[in-house]
Parts: structure tokens; sequence; C-alpha cells
């Protein structure tokens, strides 16, 4: 055998390749079989223009693995085109010369030629695992030849013996590291899982032999069975059309894939053509993912190109608010960069996330429509991802995200879209009413929900966290305000209880003021309220800030002081305590004091705040008992 120098700066393009362009060793497996897939192919394209002279009938083409465990080698074999010395020296001497591109390039007349390979590069990946590379070819014109190489020193070509037509490239795998372990490059685990990971959507079968221990017919002993088996599945589900797939072969397939035992609760496939050419099958689980609203989620559809796995995670597929979908799209015409891990450009991506967001919000909304029972699963599953959508970014999603959320109604006893609710209120009613609480009971108890319920209006219940944020970020539905009904001035009476409320209150000055000093600053006014029904006395609050948004704010790490909500206690004017004050301020301002931070108390422990000093309130309670 001649030995030859790699052609031009080779010597160090190889190390570069070697050590930088990768991030994973394991991806040269990906880059053999891709290779291997394209070689048939080609001979495929060749036997359709001579009609069928190369011999060979399109189910006997397979790729196939073999490994050698004493020799540490493994082989990658293939039936397709093989190579002439000459193609040998250019396809393989020569680095960043592609032979698929070239072939691509020739042949593309009309109808799309789907090859995977275009860079030149790939087959040198082997060196990142091998010290030496071994090919042996056989091409359509029955020459055959030896290509072997041990890295940047060059390469020899030969002459040589093989059967029949194809391919084979052998590995001879690094001595083990101890950072890597080479040597699992022949374990059959390994190579199934990688066969999985990158190569599954290989149309060509990539077949192995594969040792099981089977229990031997009328016996309890075991057997070792030996046999060739494919490891891939050759066929992309996401290329099939939706109406030949039967939903339990999505749901194994979703399973498998994401490793979920609970079938997802919707499937969406989309297939597009035009800005941007791809494939998606996606899903939504039925179920968060148990650090799902953790950092440590990562959210990103699987990227393939032309059925070769590109990337596990691309985030940039997925916008915030949607990233609970799990699945995966597939196109051919991305710019991919040299190693394959990246994407050149994100034009493209860009245009396909924009596209892949549509879909998913028409889906929710079909859900939503059609199927009520499975969106609100749905929804408890993922409803507060898309109220954080909605205050995100200063509520630059809410035309796709505000519609998709529901509430809880305290009337309706059911949840509530913010088109169902404004669909629904009456005439008199101008705004949105909700109320802030830990649970649904806890609001329904609030005595300012009580009124407004009475006035044949609905009210809203918010008792996540995110929910006022939400909903302050959002500004109106509908042209309605959204009024938080223990914190907004309420616009409930007509305008003459409203004024005769008002003299009331400024009548009552001096008590109010009183009573306002009573308490010490905890409270930045008293005053009559006609907004309770039953109940004697409220807490509201005045400005941008609630009681409830104090509570989430307080929780945050570095929250400051002064993010306080300014407290006003409110009495009921028509309830009997209101004359009972008024004459005590006549007559015993002692027990006025005692009564005002009894009352102030009481508000508390209904709005579902604690009080600060229970002993020092039991006292005061007891001593207006003897
Ligand atoms: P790419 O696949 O991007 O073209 P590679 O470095 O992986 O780059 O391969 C270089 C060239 O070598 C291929 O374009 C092809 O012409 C040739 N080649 C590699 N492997 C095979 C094979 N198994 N059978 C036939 N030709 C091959
Ligand atoms: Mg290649």
């Amino acid at each position: 055998m001649q030995k030859k120098q790699f052609k031009t700066e080779s010597k160090k393009l190889l190390d570069m390749m070697i050590h930088s362009i990768y991030t994973h060793k394991e991806i040269f497996l990906r880059e053999l079989i891709s290779n291997a897939s394209d070689a048939i192919d080609k001979r495929y394209f060749h036997s359709l223009k001579e009609g069928g002279t190369t011999g060979i009938s399109k189910g006997d083409f397979e790729i196939t693995l073999s490994v050698d465990k004493e020799a540490r080698t493994l082989t990658v074999a293939d039936n397709g085109c093989g190579m002439s010395a000459e193609e040998l020296e250019n396809n393989l001497g020569t680095i960043a010369k592609s032979g698929s591109y070239d072939f691509k390039k020739n042949n593309d007349q009309g109808e799309e030629i789907d090859i995977i390979g275009q860079f030149g590069v790939g087959f040198y990946s082997a060196f990142m695992v091998a010290d030496k590379i071994t090919v042996v070819t056989k091409n359509e014109a029955g020459e055959c030849h030896k290509w072997e190489s041990e890295g940047a020193d060059g390469y020899k070509i030969g002459e040589a013996e093989k059967e029949s037509i194809g391919t084979e490239v052998t590995l001879h795998l690094l001595a083990d590291t101890d950072d890597e372990k080479y040597g699992d490059f022949l374990e059959e685990y390994r190579l199934k899982g990688l066969v999985k990971k990158y190569s599954d959507y290989i149309r060509h079968p990539i077949k192995m032999a594969v040792t099981s221990h089977k229990k031997k017919e009328d016996s309890e002993e075991f057997e070792e069975v030996t046999e060739i088996q494919t490891l891939n599945s050759m066929v992309p589900l996401w290329k099939k059309s939706a109406s030949e797939v039967s939903e339990e072969e999505y749901n194994r397939f979703y399973s498998d894939k994401f490793f979920d035992y609970e079938a997802p609760c919707r499937v969406i496939t989309q297939n597009s053509e035009g800005t941007a050419t791809f494939t998606a099958l996606m899903f939504i689980p039925s179920h968060a993912p148990y650090n799902y609203y953790s950092k440590d989620y990562e959210k990103g559809l699987e990227l393939y190109s032309s059925g070769v796995m590109i990337m596990e995670r691309c985030a940039d597929l997925l916008p915030d608010h949607f990233s609970f979908v799990r699945g995966l799209v597939d196109s051919s015409d991305l710019s991919l960069n040299i190693s394959r891990e990246m994407l050149q450009h994100d034009r493209q991506l860009k245009v396909i996330a924009k596209a892949l967001e549509k879909k998913i919000k028409g889906e929710l909304e079909k859900m939503l429509r059609t199927d009520r029972e499975k969106y609100e699963k749905f929804f408890d599953a993922f409803g507060a991802q898309l109220k954080y959508g909605l205050y995100a970014d200063w509520g630059a999603h809410k035309e796709t995200l505000q519609d998709l959320i529901l509430f809880p109604a305290a009337k309706a006893g059911k949840k509530l879209t913010l088109k169902e609710y404004t669909e629904a209120m009456p005439e008199a009613q101008k705004d949105i009413y909700y109320a802030c609480g830990e649970t649904v009971d806890k609001i329904l108890m609030l005595p300012q929900v009580e009124a407004v319920l009475s006035k044949g209006y609905e009210v809203l219940c918010f008792t996540e966290d995110v929910d006022e944020f939400a909903v302050k970020m959002l500004g109106k539905y509908a042209e309605k305000e959204f009024k938080n009904v223990t914190a907004d001035a309420l616009d409930l009476g007509t305008e003459e209880e409203k004024s005769a409320l008002e003299e009331k209150n400024k009548g009552a000055e001096a008590l109010l003021t009183f009573m306002k000093e009573s308490l010490d600053g905890a409270v930045s006014a008293v005053r009559f309220t006609a907004a309770l029904k039953n109940h004697a006395v409220c807490l509201s609050s005045e400005g941008e800030l609630s009681m409830e948004m104090e509570k989430v704010l307080s929780k945050m790490p570095g929250a400051s002081s002064d993010m306080k909500a300014s407290v006003v206690l409110e009495i009921n004017h028509t309830h009997p305590i209101a004359e009972k004050l008024a004459s005590l301020f006549a007559t015993d301002t002692e027990a006025l004091k005692k009564y005002t931070k009894i009352l102030y108390a009481e508000a508390r422990l209904i709005g579902g705040l604690s009080i600060e000093n229970p002993a020092e309130l039991s006292e005061m309670i007891t001593s207006l008992m003897v």
C-alpha cells in the first residue's frame, strides 16, 4: 500500500476536528451510520436510473454494527454504493470534501434527494474514539479497495478483497482512560442506546447481533441466544398522516420517548410548508413533571434534520408560557453548523417557533371549547404557567393567553374564563370583581364578597400568588377593569346611597379619627362602608398595593419593608355596632378604645390575617364580660 499525506492543511484541520468541533464523542456513531445511510440511498438512486442493474432489491439494504471485543474493534458496514480508489482519495483523504454534497448537487433535478451528508467532516469524528480506522469498500463497478489511517499522519490506500458491494468502516478503539471508557462502545447496551438516541429514524434497518437469556422450552433452565435485531424504528411516526396513526401508537411513542407513565392529555401534529417547511409532533402531558415549577426544568423540543437528531432540547422552539409541551420538530431545511449540534442562523428557527406557538394556542382553545373537563385538568397542571406568561415581559403575550386562563367563580361554583365572566355580567355591573385568599372557601367567607354577591354580581376567586399580578398586567379585559373587592372602591350603590354614606363619614369624622389613633398606626383610616351586608367590619386596602400583593412580595428574597399595603378598617354603617360606637364616643372613650381594638382584630381574622397579640385581645374581651 502506498502511504499518502492528507491534502492541504489537513493535519491541522484534523487535529482541530478531533478536539474541538464536537462536544460529545458518542456522536461518531451517528456520523458513520448517516454516511452508510447516504451510501445506500445513492446505490438505490443508481438502481432506479439504470433499471435495477446494481443487483439488489430494496428490502435487502441494511446497515450492520458488529464488535470484536478482543481486537477492540467496532465495525459499521453497509451495502450501499461503495467507493472507488479515487473516491476514497477525494472523500476520505480530503477533509471538508463531501461526496454526498456533490452527489446531491449533481442529481437534484426536480425531485428532492434527502441526503444527510453535506460538510465532509463527519467521518473524521471517528478519530475521537479510535486510533486507527480501516475502510474496506467495493463499488458498483466491482472495484475493491482498502483505506487505512492512524490519524494525522496520513492514510494508505491499496487493493483489497471484499465479497459484496458496500463499505465496512472498522474503528480500532482508543485505550480506556480515567475519564473515558472507549471500551463501552463495544457494549450492546451502549450501541443500542446510541442508535435509539440519534439514528432511530434512519430509514434503513440498523442491525446488530444481540445476545439475550431465554428460558429453554419445557425446562427451567436459561440459555444464551444470539439473534440479529433491528435497532431502529425507521419510520418516523410524525411523517405518517395523523389519520394513519392510532391514539395508542401516539401514546406509546410519547411514553417511550418522554418516560411518562400517563398518556398525554393532547397530541398535536403539524405539517407546514411555505416560509418554513417542517413537521412537528407535540404532546401536552397530563400532569406536570415533578420539577416543572423549578429552575431545574428545561423546556424544549427535540430537533431533527432529515431523520437525524440534532438537538435533544431546542429551547428556542418554545415560548416560556408553553414550556410544558414535549415533542419534536423535523425540518430538512435548517442551516446546521458543522458539528450538527447547533444551528447556524436562528431566523428559520424563529419562523418555526412562531408557527408552533400559534398552533399550540389554537389546540388549547379547541380543547377548551370541545372538552372542558380535559381542559380543566390541563389547567390544574399548567394554568399557573399560563398566568406567569400573562405577567411576563410586561404583558407582551396577553393576546395569546388571556382567553386561556380560568378562575374559580364564587357564584357559579365552577371555573370561568374572562370571556364567560364578562358575557354573563348584568348590564348594571361595570367592573370585573375578584377577591384574593388562600382557598376558595376562605374567599367565600370574606364579608365584601358576600356583599358583592348579594348584588347579583359574580366574584372571581384568586387563590394563587400570581393571579392578581397577572390581571394587573392585563389592565382591562373587554374594556372592563378589574376590581379587588377588598381593596378597590366599588361602584355598587346608587348615587343617593353613596352621598348618604359620604355625609355619614363626614359627620363622624371626630369619632373615626379617634378610632384610627387608638390603633396606633396599624391602619391608615377608619371609615363607614356600604359594602358590607351582614358583617360588622372588614379590612380593605387603598392604593396600588393590595394586602395579598403585600403578602406575596414580602415572601420574595430581598423584600423591602416599605412594600406595605395601606390598610383601612371599614365599619358596616347599617350594623347596630355603628350606633354603639357613636354613643361610646360620647360617654366612655376608654371602652371605645377597647372596642376598636377588638373590631380591628376581628377584621384581621376574617381577612385571613394573624393577630399580633392574642393575649392582649382575650384580656380585653374578658374585661368587657365581667
Ligand atoms: P459528509 O457525510 O458530510 O459528506 P463525511 O466526512 O461524513 O462527510 O463523509 C465524507 C464523504 O465520504 C461522504 O460525502 C461520502 O462521499 C464518502 N463516504 C463516507 N462514508 C461512506 C460510505 N459508508 N459509503 C460510501 N461513501 C462514503
Ligand atoms: Mg457524513
